[in-house]
């Protein structure tokens, strides 16, 4: 027979497995594993910066405007391509122009498969061959196969997921189509979110770029697609982006010169003016707008 201490430490032992199962089993019953946005790892960046490079709203002259959406995003110096406007020779020329270098992307955001976000992509197929792109679940299938076909790699996303340090995207919404706006969290400052067309509705994105980045939303930039949108819708938008802390809001592409008016006249101090080669550099100070 064992000695008695040696008892005593195995019943011990026992009685802490014992304690260790049922707490387990009590916590894991209260606090079930809900699905839903994933928390962010609290990554954030120091500075910012978001360079657009294909619009439709005009800019100076030798940048040529075209229907459609395409941004460099540079996050403490990771090089992101959100979407890439309707046409590759669009694309080249205005990176070219802009001094922007696209053979050094680290990765390709589209926001949805409408031609005027995609249709740029073969030009960076053949600058960047193999570059891995990530797309909305729910994507037309053909779309993404005719991107497979120019070498370039997709990845489908259906959760909000950190695609870098401080970068994630919302995960797929519905608009309809699929699409996910890129947030990127700046360190000291807010969250920031960008959207191609957001056919999802730009306040649900906002509210879920909050929820996932769990910071003030700053600013809000990108196509809006509010063309029909009611006085009241635009003033509910508004409503949202002020609860949310908004700060900035630059409406692109698809806005549409009613709601970008409303929100140079509704948020003035926030308004920023989207168009062809519009810089901006975010960092724990605010945004500064160049071009
Ligand atoms: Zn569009
Ligand atoms: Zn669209």
């Amino acid at each position: 027979m064992a000695p008695r201490s040696a008892r005593l430490l195995l019943a011990s032992a026992l009685i802490g497995l014992v304690t260790a199962a049922l707490t387990w089993a009590l916590l894991g019953r209260s606090n079930p594993v809900r699905p839903g946005p994933a928390r962010p790892s609290g990554g954030s960046v120091r500075e910012l910066r978001v360079s657009v490079i294909v619009d439709n709203n005009p800019g100076p002259p030798a940048l040529k405007s075209a229907w459609g959406f395409s941004a460099l995003v540079e996050a403490d110096g990771v090089k992101i391509l959100f979407d890439s406007g309707p046409d590759p020779d669009v694309l080249k020329r205005n990176a070219r122009e802009l001094g922007v270098d696209l053979s050094d992307v680290d990765l390709v955001v589209i926001s949805h498969h409408h031609g005027d976000h995609v249709g740029g992509l073969p030009y960076l197929a053949r600058v960047s061959p193999g570059l891995l792109v990530y797309v909305p679940s729910g994507a037309d299938p053909a779309v993404l196969r005719s991107i497979r076909s120019l070498g370039l790699e997709v990845t489908e996303l259906d959760d909000p997921t950190e695609l870098s340090n401080g970068v994630w995207t919302t995960g797929s919404m519905w608009g309809p189509p699929a699409e996910q706006g890129l947030i990127v969290n700046v360190s000291g400052l807010g969250a920031v979110l960008i959207t191609g067309c957001a056919h999802p509705k730009v306040e649900l994105m906002a509210q879920r770029a909050a929820e996932i980045a769990d910071e003030r939303l700053y600013a809000v930039l990108g196509g809006f697609h509010l063309g029909s949108a009611t006085e009241a819708r635009l003033e509910g938008i508004a409503r949202v982006f002020r609860s949310l802390g908004v700060e900035f809001v630059a409406p692109l592409h698809c806005s549409g010169e009613r709601a970008r008016s409303f929100f140079r006249e509704a948020m003035p101090s926030a308004y920023g003016d989207g168009h062809m080669g519009l810089a901006l550099t975010f960092d724990r100070s605010g945004v500064s707008v160049e071009g």
